[in-house]
Parts: C-alpha cells; sequence; structure tokens
C-alpha cells in the first residue's frame, strides 16, 4: 500500500487524484491533505480518505474545520507551517503537489528536501526555479514524476533511451478556445470566453493560461528541465484534437508518442504508481471515432505569450520567475474584469524590460523578485 500525501486535495487535479485513489482502495492510502480554503471539499475528502493530518491556508478555516472533524483522528494544521508538515509528512512515499501557482514552490522544495518522491502537477515550480528543483532532486536522489499530459507523454516515449539518443521533442497543444483569432480579434476577450476550454476541463488560472498559450510556454520550460533538454530541442505543435499528448523524435528520425483520451487521471495514476501500470476503466481511445490527426504550428503573433516564454527558456536565470508572477497576477485581474485580454501578455512583457536579469538566483532571491513584480505588475495595471 503506498502512502500518498496530495497537496491542493480540493482543486481540479487532486480532486482527479482522489478519484484515482479512491479506485484503488488496496493500492494507496491518503496519509496527508493540504488545500487552500474550500473547507466543505477538505471536510468530506477527510471523512472519505481518513488522512492523518489535513492543511488549510488560514487559522480561521483550520479551527472550523477541526471543529468540524473533531470525531476523525485527523489533525488539522494550517499556513505554511502546516503545509510544510503535509509536503514533508513523515509516512509519505510520494507527494503529489498540485497546488497553483509559486505558492507550489516551497512545497516541491520541502517535499525534495524530506526526500520524497515528487509527482509534480505544479509546474511554475520548474519555471520558477527549475536548476533549483532539479538539482536538489538530483542532490537527493529522487525522482520527480510528470503529472502534466504533455510531460508524462515524454516520459512515456522516452522509456530507456538515453537522452543523447533524442533529437527533439514535439509538445502537443491544443491552441486553446482561442484558436485561429488574429491577435486584434482578442482585444475584447472576456473572461468567460477564455475559459472555455473545447477539450479539458481544469482550474480557472491554467484554463487562462492555456488561451494565451502561457501554459504552452510554462510548458516548454518545465519540458527543458525535466528531461534535460535545450531550447532548440523543444517544438511546439497544435494538435486540436488533444490525442497525441506529446513526441519524442529520436536521432534515427523516429518518433514515438503517447495517445489516450483526454483525461488527466490517466497520467495522474501513471505519476502515482510508476513503473507499473494499473488498469483504467475510463474511457478508452476509440480511433475509429477520432477519425482524423491534425498539426499545425502555433500562430506567436496572436499568442505572444508563447514566444515570450521560448525566450524566457533560452535565457534562463530569473526569467521564468518573473514572466510567471506577472502573470499571475495579471490572470487575475482579467478573471476579475480589471484588465483587458491582450494586457496579460503586455504586462508580462513590461516586467521582464523592468527588472534586471539575475542570471542565477537563489531561492529566496526568487521569491524577492516573485513579490517585487507583483507588487509593480498591480500597480502598473490599475496605474492604466
Ligand atoms: P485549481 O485551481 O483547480 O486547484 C488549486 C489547488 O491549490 C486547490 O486545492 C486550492 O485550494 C489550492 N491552493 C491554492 N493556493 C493555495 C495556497 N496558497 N495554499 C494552499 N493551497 C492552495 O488548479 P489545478 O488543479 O487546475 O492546477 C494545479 C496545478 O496543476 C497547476 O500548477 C496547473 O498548472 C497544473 N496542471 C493542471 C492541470 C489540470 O488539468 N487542471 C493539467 C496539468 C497541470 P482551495 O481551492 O481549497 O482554495
Amino acid at each position: 500500500m503506498k502512502q500518498i500525501s496530495i497537496l491542493g486535495s480540493t482543486g481540479s487535479i487532486g480532486t482527479q487524484a482522489l478519484d484515482v485513489a479512491s479506485r484503488w482502495p488496496e493500492e494507496f492510502s491518503v496519509c496527508a491533505l493540504a488545500a487552500g480554503r474550500n473547507i466543505d471539499l477538505l471536510e468530506q475528502q477527510i471523512r472519505a480518505f481518513r488522512p492523518q493530518i489535513a492543511s488549510v491556508m488560514e487559522e480561521q478555516g483550520a479551527l472550523e474545520l477541526r471543529r468540524r472533524v473533531a470525531d476523525t483522528p485527523c489533525r488539522v494544521v494550517w499556513g505554511q507551517e502546516g503545509l510544510e508538515e503535509a509536503a514533508s509528512f513523515p509516512q509519505a512515499e510520494v507527494v503529489l503537489n498540485a497546488l497553483v501557482g509559486v505558492a507550489g514552490l516551497r512545497p516541491t522544495i520541502w517535499a525534495l528536501e524530506a526526500g520524497k518522491q515528487l509527482a509534480l502537477a505544479n509546474k511554475e515550480s520548474l519555471v520558477c526555479a527549475g536548476k533549483i528543483v532539479m538539482e536538489l532532486a538530483a542532490r537527493k536522489g529522487v525522482s520527480i514524476l510528470p503529472v502534466d499530459s504533455e510531460h508524462s507523454a515524454v516520459f512515456q516515449s522516452l522509456g530507456d533511451h538515453p537522452a543523447s539518443a533524442v533529437r527533439r521533442v514535439l509538445l502537443t497543444a491544443s491552441g486553446g478556445p482561442f484558436f485561429g483569432k488574429s491577435w486584434e480579434e482578442l482585444a475584447n476577450a472576456k473572461a468567460a470566453d477564455a475559459l472555455k476550454h473545447p477539450n479539458w476541463s481544469m482550474g480557472s488560472k491554467i484554463t487562462v493560461d492555456s488561451s494565451t498559450m502561457m501554459n504552452k510556454g510554462f510548458e516548454v520550460i518545465e519540458a527543458l528541465w525535466l528531461f534535460g533538454l535545450k531550447p532548440e530541442q523543444v517544438e511546439v505543435v497544435v494538435h486540436r484534437e488533444s490525442v497525441l499528448h506529446s513526441a519524442v523524435e529520436f536521432e534515427d528520425g523516429c518518433v514515438i508518442g503517447q495517445m489516450s483520451p483526454p483525461d488527466m487521471r490517466l497520467p495522474i495514476q501513471y505519476a502515482l504508481t510508476y513503473p507499473r501500470r494499473l488498469p483504467g476503466n475510463w474511457p478508452r481511445l476509440d480511433l475509429f471515432s477520432v477519425g482524423k490527426l491534425t498539426f499545425c504550428p502555433p500562430d506567436r503573433q496572436a499568442f505572444p505569450c508563447l514566444a515570450l516564454c521560448e525566450q524566457a527558456g533560452r535565457r534562463g536565470g530569473d526569467r521564468g520567475a518573473v514572466i510567471n508572477a506577472a502573470n499571475e497576477v495579471a490572470v487575475e485581474l482579467f478573471l476579475q474584469g480589471k484588465i483587458g485580454y491582450r494586457q496579460i501578455y503586455q504586462l508580462c512583457g513590461q516586467a521582464l524590460d523592468d527588472n534586471e536579469f539575475t542570471p542565477s538566483p537563489s531561492l529566496e532571491q526568487i521569491f524577492e523578485i516573485d513579490a517585487q513584480v507583483r507588487r509593480q505588475t498591480r500597480r502598473l495595471a490599475l496605474e492604466d
């Protein structure tokens, strides 16, 4: 029985991970949960999965939850200390980090420091601090198993091949809800439209990131770190059907990819069970009903956030952290209707211009840069 800790249990990935765990009660035991503010759902999860601890963001929520689950053995903790406890919980063998945003970075570090195997959905950890995270994992001798469907596909396609056998990685992108639109046509795009993803049901931040292709840009940076690739080895390919989740082209010209219906439970389960494969009793791939698979290059003029991240991936240093901080603020303001859609890109580009390049930031410098860029971006956005 594998003991797992799930950070971000009330979110889209977290709830799907618990769905996987509930299908395999003899395989998984959930020993720790961490969430933000949704204590109603967390209470239900505590009752269903009986973790030893549950962490929430704030003391007030924790005290209320503690009162509600007083009849269970679950210990309720809160804040950064609570999150640290959940991320490094002694019994946990695998920690699934499904927190959203840079809030997931410290928990990634805590889990790795504690020597846990990390199932990583929180791509922002690698976007902001890829070098630090990968070096720490290597030093601790622990593996990071990708949960993002594209990176899971690359991981599965790589198999045992050495990095030297890889020519390039083809990272597929659905194109999002605004596929085919021009930059001019996106001027009046609204949050409700950005939140309508054609193929995946996800949290609101990543759904907006998918619509701007910032998400794909982040995934490019994530792939560079996870698989030790050079920037010119990652190519983004728009594939509207979201059936081929990514592929690897090897030196001999052979391309190996991974296909399945778009269902995050599959990469989540694989990250939790690797190297084993458990049966999945969810919809199967029916190639006859898919009919055909299409591929085209991304439109970097309509979706300039992708190019911004590709440049950041080439430059390295603090560039990912700068874009991520500006993007988190911009997406939040866009969802609140306070800024226009195209300002997301403009604010991220501005943040890169306004902040001097730090080539090799420490973890604490990354958090300082994050806080500074957030302040600047908020001020700039609301001044306009
Ligand atoms: P959601 O917004 O659905 O969920 C985020 C989770 O994090 C919630 O449980 C939320 O708690 C919790 N949370 C947020 N901030 C904090 C905080 N400061 N402290 C503690 N808990 C916090 O996000 P998703 O599940 O969509 O995405 C999670 C991560 O996985 C992201 O990095 C995303 O890019 C990545 N990912 C997601 C995919 C998807 O299909 N959704 C696919 C691939 C990657 P609460 O709701 O209780 O406040």
